[in-house]
Order: structure tokens, then sequence, then C-alpha cells
């Protein structure tokens, strides 16, 4: 059973529902310990989705960027936003519908 881990400093509690449930479908349906390193803290664009728990940052240990963000972007569908930052090493996801 895959875990969700939280980084020191960040907290599933600053997520949304709907943010802690794609965090759980990313981790249901890679099969992979997912590591979070952001949720609502730290520092952000000013007008940034994590201040209003609708976005996290995962650290991939277990793939490139560019693959985790792909697999993780089939995961989570259209609602999400999923920007992968190569030069940090971690993936943005923000659920951000366009309709
Ligand atoms: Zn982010």
């Amino acid at each position: 059973m895959a875990a969700i881990w939280f980084h020191q400093g960040c907290s599933k509690d600053d997520l949304s529902a709907v943010a802690e449930e794609g965090l759980r479908r990313i981790a249901a349906r890679i099969g992979r310990d997912i590591y979070v390193v952001s949720t609502g803290g730290g520092l952000h664009q000013i007008d940034s989705l994590h201040y209003t728990g609708m976005a996290f940052d995962i650290w991939p240990n277990y793939a490139g960027t560019r693959i985790a963000a792909s697999s993780i972007r089939q995961v989570l569908g259209t609602d999400w936003d999923i920007v992968e930052n190569t030069e940090k090493g971690y993936i943005h996801c923000e659920y951000d519908p366009k309709n």
C-alpha cells in the first residue's frame, strides 16, 4: 500500500479535500510512496493556489520529473495543471478546472 509522506513543515491540514483526493489517486495509481514537499506553506507567488489548499508539490523519487509528470497528468486529468520543475526536481500539481 503506497503511503503519502509530508516533508517537514508541510501538512495535509493545509490541503483542500479535492487536493487530498488528488494525492490519494496518485499514490493509488502509481503504487509508490509519494513525497509531498510543499502544501500551503513555503514561498509561492502571491496568487498561488498553494494558499487556497488547491496545490501541492511532489518530489518524485521513483522517476525523473518528466516521466513522473506525464503519469500524474494521466491520473489526474485535465482539471489539473501539472508543472515540472526540472531544476529543483519537483512537480507542481494544482486543481484548476477550466470549465
Ligand atoms: Zn507548487
